[in-house]
């Protein structure tokens, strides 16, 4: 039996299970993929007194970290099930059963695709889905945005302030976001609002993105916008459906965490995109799995008395 079990192996599990060792107690971590989101980005500028690194070398960085300490890591094993009790149980996709005293839950998340030709083949090429990472490596060209909600309106207005100009394209006849963002987002100069309007494709040069193609969906008329990148803000999506019906989680999936990462399950806990944690970044991730660590192991030394 573990003292804190991590399921998931990205910049919240990793730090999660770094500040768990360095209390001497039984740390193991279940990952699907260790490393996580970072491996399927390049560049990463934002990760405080790392000037610049790449995902994939970050990756291998958050795995060495770990490794340093005595932690059990169970690589390319998926969570299917968690059972509370006083033992909590994480059941595998493999049937294997781990049993812990605390649980961090830190699964992550993915950002949806649009699914058109293109998207894969120039993802990290042109094709962005996070404004606050990759907005700056558009510094003063076109991009568009495609997704008129929310995040889709405030990555327009993020952007706007940094590119050369941006396109909205919604698929839709009207944007959902809020009002007080649409107000804001048509006050901006060099931003075109383009509404039920179906993403075709995202052209390249074989290098990098050099247009988007899509199709006016009332008079079925095909459109190409030259530009140099898309960033696709059609939403996030919590990895914990495995979760649902154990843990509370809000109307977007995502887990319900306290300010100590506590969720409704007592000696669980949750920490980074998974959560209701706003703003999903890897040095927000990694301070939540810390914390999270921090309140099981303070739950450890409250609930064993034997
Ligand atoms: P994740 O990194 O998503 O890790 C989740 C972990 O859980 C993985 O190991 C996964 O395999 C595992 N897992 C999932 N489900 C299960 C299961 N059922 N059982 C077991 N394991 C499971 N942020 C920045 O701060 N700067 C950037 O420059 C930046 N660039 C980005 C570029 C791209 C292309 C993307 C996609 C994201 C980027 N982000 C960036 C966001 C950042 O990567 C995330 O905020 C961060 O990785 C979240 O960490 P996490 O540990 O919560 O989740």
């Amino acid at each position: 039996e573990f003292d804190v079990l991590v399921v998931g192996g990205g910049p919240a599990g990793a730090a999660a299970a770094v500040y768990a060792a360095r209390k001497g107690i039984r740390t193991g971590v279940v990952a699907e993929r260790f490393g996580g989101q970072v491996l399927d980005t390049m560049a990463i500028e934002n990760y405080i007194s790392v000037l610049e690194t790449e995902g994939p070398k970050f990756g291998v960085a958050l795995e060495q970290h770990v490794k340093a300490y005595e932690v059990d890591i169970m690589n390319l094993q998926r969570a299917s099930r968690l059972v509370p009790g006083r033992s909590i149980q994480v059941e595998l996709a493999s049937g294997a059963v781990l049993k812990s005293k605390t649980v961090i839950l830190s699964t992550g998340a993915r950002w949806r695709q649009i699914n058109v030709p293109g998207e894969d083949e120039y993802r990290n090429r042109g094709v962005a889905y996070c404004p606050h990472c990759d907005g700056p490596l558009f510094k003063g060209k076109r991009v568009a945005v495609i997704g008129g909600g929310n995040s889709g309106v405030e990555a327009a207005i993020d952007l706007a302030g940094i590119v050369g100009h941006v396109t909205l394209i919604e698929f839709g006849d009207a944007l959902r976001a809020d009002e007080v963002l649409q107000r804001k987002l048509r006050s901006l100069p060099n931003v075109t609002i383009i509404t039920s309007a179906q993403t075709t494709e995202i052209h390249g040069d074989g290098k990098r993105v050099t247009g988007l193609g899509y199709k006016d969906r009332a008079s079925g008329d095909a459109h190409r916008v030259e530009l140099e990148g898309v960033f696709i803000q059609i939403g996030l999506v919590p990895n914990t459906e495995w979760l649902k019906g154990t843990v509370e989680l809000s109307k977007h999936g995502e887990i319900v965490v306290d300010a100590r990462g506590q969720t409704s399950v007592p000696g669980v806990f949750a920490a980074g995109d998974a959560t209701t944690v706003p703003y999903k970044q890897i040095i927000i991730a990694a301070g939540e799995g810390a914390k999270a660590a921090l309140a099981a192991f303070d739950h450890l030394i409250r609930s064993s008395v034997d």
